[in-house]
């Protein structure tokens, strides 16, 4: 589904005084809401007895993982044919039986390590709260993302889960943001996304014609790109969508908490 873009900017509109109306948020999940790097840093670490190879692995996933979007290989089989091929990288050269031990024992420790972002269900739960339609949007597969989602009890959040393993297209592409704003039936210009990716995420999403807001957790005082809003905590969110955005549900509805900081 394609939609007509608005010829306006985000910078335009805030340039002659009326703030873009929000209805929906987007939401990335790995690293925005799920700490999905530090569960998935000390399985990696638990399994290979050290931890300063995460660069290399987070490569060699990115490689295999645009298998997986494009239909190459199937998840399960990514997962190990990266294991195989990142070990053999550190000079361990195991058949795939073992391979495969390893992976699952891998996957296991980081599954009972995922853990949500303090800031993150005082968000969702403003969000609701105010009256915001709500997605993930997740280069993840499908059926993982939402057994992370249900394991974490915040599945009830989110009126459509949007990922790039069912799709077929993962983020940059705008399709995937698109999709999201079809199946909640608002219009890219009427949505915010936001994410820890610059690129992916905030980036991506305005090219897409929604609102790209930067969620950069590592708090950094230099940003790369300003021309895009960033915040370093989700309890910041709440704020800019106030201050920043015209937010109908908000100023019609009775009893709307005040934002949480
Ligand atoms: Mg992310």
């Amino acid at each position: 589904m394609s939609f007509m873009l608005p010829t306006a900017t985000p910078g335009a509109l805030t340039r002659d005084h009326r703030p873009p109306t929000i209805h929906a948020v987007c939401l990335d999940i790995d690293d925005t809401v799920i700490d999905f790097t530090g569960s998935a840093r000390s399985a990696l670490t638990e399994l290979i007895g050290r931890d300063d190879m995460w660069p290399a692995w987070q490569r060699v996933t990115d490689e295999h993982s645009a298998m997986v979007v494009s239909g190459e290989l199937d998840y399960d089989t990514m997962r190990r044919t990266r294991t195989k091929a990142f070990l053999a990288d550190l000079g361990a050269l195991l058949d795939d039986d073992a391979v495969a031990v390893l992976e699952d024992r891998r996957l296991a420790q980081m599954r009972q390590s995922w853990t949500l972002f303090p800031d993150a269900r005082p968000c969702l739960d403003w969000l609701r709260a105010a009256g915001f339609m709500i997605a993930a949007v997740t280069n993840a597969s499908a059926p993982h993302q939402r057994a992370r989602l249900a394991a974490q009890g915040i599945s009830r959040y989110f009126d459509v889960v949007v990922s790039a393993g069912e799709l077929g297209v993962a983020k940059p592409d705008p399709a995937i943001f698109h999709a999201a704003c079809a199946q909640l039936g608002v219009h890219p210009s009427e949505t915010l996304h936001i994410g820890d990716r610059l690129d992916l995420d905030a980036l991506a999403a305005r090219s897409a014609g929604l609102h790209g807001v930067w969620l950069d957790r590592t708090g950094g005082d230099e940003h790369p790109d300003t021309t895009v809003p960033v915040i370093e905590t989700l309890a910041d969110l709440p704020e800019l969508l106030v201050t920043d955005y015209r937010t109908p549900t908000l100023t019609s509805a009775s009893g709307v908490p005040t934002p949480r900081r």
